[in-house]
């Protein structure tokens, strides 16, 4: 047995007769199809990097009690210190896709590293689910598991509540007995579940009194009987080639919409049982919900230094970046680029120690999603403007570049400043995948919206801000001035 997982290991697991649809087929082998090949190879380039001898202290920890190295992100930080030892291993991983894998192994492991930071809180509410929980831990952190989730309901129809949708849409308890729970119905977007292990179900949208049968939490492993993943379009199969299409050919992570068909779930892996409030309180009164979005800034952090690198190469590749106004657009992409890396060390180092452990700063958390949910798509933007027509004054595809007289025009006309027409080509087309492919307006949408619409993470911003504080400073101020003495002073 090797120190730690490797990807051989990880394409190894994911052959387990899992049910996966796409175009109206069903799915043979994930690890082999060409809608999901490459990026499956991707994923398992993320465990073959952690093993590689260089990088395995950087990448991984050793378990108590265990002879294996698993990932940092099982990590349980107990100091400042061990948070950012953490975080680079996790900004490591990110850069090997430019941070364009958002739902890699670390992200739903740090949801569950939040979960078992607050384990009390389980315990208060249910000390058989609370059991379940700590055993599910130790089984996933061992096995270095890759779990994606699904924590959000069909849209269907936003003006009525969860339990009025209609029946058979939204996940929900059907049935009940010595052995678990059974469940029916759709979750989504299960970003990475076509090469993730296992799958966390939970729901952490508000419930209310009544929707008791919506409100459950749960671990199920990808391949569970009845468990159906319908994927949605694949980008990596419409890539034309790594050189048209780099990214969306290799990191094209996916989303799908999972439904459970009369799936049981054993008691071991059931961790919240018809419970509305503790639905929310899985998520918010442990530090859950905190430490699996300070993962996503972690990886936002490396994605907008990719695309910012981006932007400057588009100046160089057209030869505008000495232009006083291009300077300053770059100049303020630059600002907004440190923001966020800024508010990734605020976090951690205004972080509080919660029982042994070191969770981030939960209002510098929310303040960076609602910004940088805003700032994404400005950013886009911008470096759409830096470009012009250079995007899309491409060759139609690497097949021109096998007809020598075509070649011979291309490399007349595709000049540049600062690089030869071959790489000015092989850069703007990589750009373009980033920014204006389908795959790229699939990243604008996730930034926007994978952690909630704006009125969502606007909220949680609203409930973490010191408002007792900022408005004692303004009551400070009311109170070294009266009414009475004020009239009192002008009369005198
Ligand atoms: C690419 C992608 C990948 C994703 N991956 C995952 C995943 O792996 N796992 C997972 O669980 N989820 C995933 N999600 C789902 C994501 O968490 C949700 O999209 C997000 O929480 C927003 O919910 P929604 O899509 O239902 O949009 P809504 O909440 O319905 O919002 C849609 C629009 O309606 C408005 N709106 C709706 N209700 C209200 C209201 N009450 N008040 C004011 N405005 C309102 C919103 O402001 C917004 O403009 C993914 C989403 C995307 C786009």
């Amino acid at each position: 047995m090797t120190t730690c997982k490797t990807g051989a290991e990880h394409i190894k697991s994911l052959k387990d007769g899992r049910t996966v649809y796409i175009d109206g087929q069903l799915v043979a082998d994930v690890t082999e199809h060409p809608a999901f090949r490459n990026s499956v190879r991707s994923a398992a380039a993320l465990y073959d990097f952690q093993a590689r001898p260089e990088n395995i202290e950087t990448m991984t920890f050793t378990h108590e009690g265990s002879n294996r190295r698993v990932n940092r992100c099982w990590q349980l930080p107990r100091n400042y210190a061990e948070m950012v030892q953490r975080r680079k291993a996790l900004q490591k991983w990110a850069a090997l896709s430019c941070g364009f894998m958002g739902r890699s192994p670390d992200h739903v492991a740090s949801t569950l590293v939040g979960q078992r930071i607050g384990i009390d809180v389980f315990q208060k509410n249910n000390p058989k689910r609370a059991k379940s929980l700590a055993g599910y831990f130790e089984e996933a952190s061992r096995n270095d598991y890759f779990l994606t989730y699904v924590i959000i309901n069909p849209q269907a129809e936003r003006s009525k509540d969860w339990g009025d949708q209609a029946e058979g849409l939204v996940a929900k308890i059907v049935d009940e007995d010595s052995g678990g729970i059974t469940i029916r119905g759709a979750k989504l977007l299960g970003t990475s579940s076509i090469m993730a292990n296992e799958v966390l179900v939970a729901n952490l949208q508000p419930l209310k009194p009544g929707e008791e049968d919506l409100a459950f939490s749960c671990a199920l492993p990808m391949n569970a009987k009845g468990l159906r993943v319908l994927s949605r379009k694949s980008y990596e199969a419409s890539a034309v080639s790594v050189f048209d299409n780099p990214l969306s050919s290799r990191f094209d992570e996916n989303d799908a919409l999972i439904y459970f068909e009369d799936v049981k779930v054993p008691w071991e892996r059931v961790f919240v049982h018809r419970d509305t409030d503790m639905c929310r309180a899985q998520f918010h009164d442990t530090p859950s919900h905190a430490y699996q979005n300070y993962q996503a800034q972690i990886r936002l952090s490396v994605k907008l230094k990719f695309l910012i690198g981006l932007a400057h190469r588009i100046t160089d590749a057209i030869g505008t970046n000495a232009m006083p106004p291009i300077r300053e657009q770059l100049g303020f992409l630059a600002a907004n680029v440190g923001m966020v890396h800024a508010m990734l060390a605020g976090m951690e180092a205004e972080g509080t120690m919660r029982g042994d452990y070191w969770v981030p700063n939960r209002h510098y958390m929310y303040s960076a999603q609602v910004l940088t949910q805003d700032l994404y798509p400005r950013l886009i933007n911008t470096i759409r403007e830096l470009s012009g027509g250079a995007l899309i004054m491409l060759p139609s595809s690497i097949e021109d570049y096998s007809d020598p007289h075509l070649a011979k025009i291309i490399r007349t006309t595709q000049r540049a400043a600062k690089m030869t027409p071959d790489e000015k080509v092989k850069f703007l087309k990589a750009a373009w995948d980033a920014i204006g492919s389908e795959f790229g307006s699939r990243h604008t949408q996730y930034e926007m919206f994978y952690a909630g619409a704006r009125f969502v993470t606007s909220g949680h911003s609203y409930r973490t801000f010191d408002w007792e504080g900022a408005a004692g400073m303004v009551d400070g101020l009311m109170d070294t001035y009266q009414l009475a003495d004020e009239l009192g002073r002008k009369v005198n």
